[in-house]
């Protein structure tokens, strides 16, 4: 074991990552979370007892004066209805499991009073989620310090004011050129592959009755893009409450704002200010690379509990849907961002792949471009040889507004759930997808599972069904990983081809090779 554990040690980083990525996966595809097993916790208070139900033929929720009926491939649903109630509600709750005796084939019917939870039984595989999670709040929370004071020092050393425009009008361009892209991308694969139209019937009802519930609370969050709203957003009224509230947009405008006003006074005055900030920076990615060490075990955790967690019979009736977002996303990855590297940059491709693998093994396992950003930041800085400056500006910008593939994928789903709805979309209502979706993607907050919550923006410009989201629910986390992954490629890209127009990168891969 030891000689194995010291060979393991021993490789690059990537390889580790790796390696505990694939492990994880199979350990969580074997300590899957049994799906047809649920506890159901009941009885008054110092009296609780815990039902173990297994293989249940059919079981009965009547609440609130209704009932709901579960199937036997029903336990999500089934959870989820219960997690609903409010507590009171489900004191007063019934539930009544029907089973199939298997001896005698007689049927049985138990009943639960004053309900207390409904959950599945967790396994190995789900119990080391814990470990995960403090790798992403690890990660999350050296984001802000570490572009707070990034992009003071890079402004202090900017110190003016049209050069910083300059490069703010060239990143957001484009950004959003490379987002129009992307959708463009996934509405060819989707109208090509038409995943909609060979969605059998059944799935189809039952997803929609499964998932309803979940999709109304969804739908009830308010949901609105504007432009100028986002615009005056970006302008903090309180900046320690914009770090507070990790708002990057504010932070991001407020670190120039005070980097740049810093070159105006005094230099006897601003010196202390800047050293104490390049202090911070300099411990924040101190604290990168220690993370960094850790990461193979968080992304092992990660994978293992979303895997041990993640039902796979729904893929077979998902899988066109599945295959058109992720052929759009490599296809947009490889070959988009690969041409626009070639021609805009000196950077070759082969090397770009290859020092941006750990950066994406982490975006894919934490599935959230903020807790990817320090990882971003120092390979930027490091291996792809953009200064500091640029980078601290372009990547924090990147992370929050720049997000292809999920404006990809918010394309894909749109045209799916049309198809299963039989709409056909015209050229005028596409068109609308790719405006819409290139604003749902810029509001989408850089965190796990936000996309399909902005995909409602989408689905209700073009007039196709909200509800339509709940054909796509149980899949959302495997895209939501794929769509991560190609945002964060997206930044990195952008900041070589940027840093790079602006004379701030040096020609680290030569040196390398
Ligand atoms: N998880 C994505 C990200 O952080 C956002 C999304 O599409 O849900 O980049």
């Amino acid at each position: 074991m030891i000689p194995i554990l010291k060979k393991f040690l021993s490789l690059e980083l990537y390889t580790k990552i790796l390696i505990a990525l694939v492990v994880g996966a199979l350990f969580g595809a074997i300590f899957n979370v049994d799906r047809h097993r649920v506890q159901i916790e009941y009885g008054p208070d110092g009296e609780v007892n815990t039902a173990d139900i297994r293989n249940w033929e059919n079981i009965t929720v009547y609440a609130k004066d209704r009932e709901w009926n579960f199937g036997r491939s029903e336990q999500d649903a089934l959870i989820r209805n219960i997690e609903r109630l409010r507590p009171s509600e489900r004191r007063q709750a019934r539930i009544e499991v029907t089973k199939i005796d298997e001896t005698t084939g007689e049927r049985e019917t138990r009943t639960y009073e004053i309900i207390r939870s409904v959950e599945s039984v967790g396994t190995i595989a789900t119990a080391v989620r814990p470990i995960g999670t403090i790798f992403i709040r690890l990660l999350t929370f050296i984001a802000i310090p570490l572009v707070i004071s990034s992009l003071i020092v890079g402004a202090t050393s900017l110190s003016d004011l049209t050069k910083v425009a300059t490069i703010g009008a060239k990143t957001i361009g484009y950004y959003v050129f490379t987002t129009s892209i992307a959708i463009s991308i996934g509405l060819i694969a989707a109208n090509l592959i038409q995943p909609g139209i060979r969605m059998p019937e059944e799935p189809r009802e039952r997803f929609i009755a499964e998932y309803q519930d979940d999709v109304e609370a969804r739908i009830d969050e308010e949901l609105e893009v504007n432009i100028i709203d986002q615009i005056v957003n970006m302008v903090p009224t309180n900046p320690l409450g914009a770090m507070a509230e990790g708002e990057m947009l504010q932070i991001v405008f407020f670190g120039i704002v005070f980097g740049l006003i810093l070159t105006t006074i005094p230099r006897e005055k601003a010196e202390p200010v800047i050293k104490v900030f390049e202090g911070i920076m300099d411990a924040m990615i101190k604290l990168v690379e220690f993370v960094m060490k850790i990461a193979p075990y968080g992304v092992f955790a990660l994978i293992a509990a979303t895997v041990g967690e993640f039902g796979f019979d729904i893929l077979g009736t998902l899988v066109w849907y599945v295959m058109a977002v992720i052929l759009g996303l490599l296809i947009h990855m490889f070959i988009t961002y690969g041409i626009l590297l070639k021609s805009l940059s000196s950077m070759p491709y082969i090397y770009f792949f290859k020092e941006i693998r750990p950066v994406q093994l982490i975006a894919f396992s934490t599935s959230s471009s903020a807790a990817t950003l320090p990882v971003n930041m120092r390979t930027g800085e490091e291996k792809m040889g953009c200064s500091k400056e640029t980078t601290s500006f372009i990547l924090p910008l990147g992370a929050t507004i720049n997000m292809d593939g999920t404006a990809l994928y918010q394309g894909v789903a749109a045209v799916f759930i049309a198809q299963v709805y039989g709409f056909d979309l015209t050229i005028a209502q596409q068109l609308t997808v790719v405006l819409t979706a290139t604003l749902a993607s810029i509001g989408t907050a850089p965190v796990p599972g936000v996309g399909i919550i902005m995909l409602i923006i989408v689905l209700r410009a073009i007039g196709v069904p909200e509800e339509g989201v709940a054909l796509i629910l149980g899949v959302d986390r495997i895209l939501d990983m794929m769509r991560t992954l190609t945002n964060v490629t997206g930044d990195a890209a952008a900041n070589i081809i940027i840093s790079e127009s602006e004379d701030k990168r040096a020609d680290v891969e030569n040196r390398a090779m």
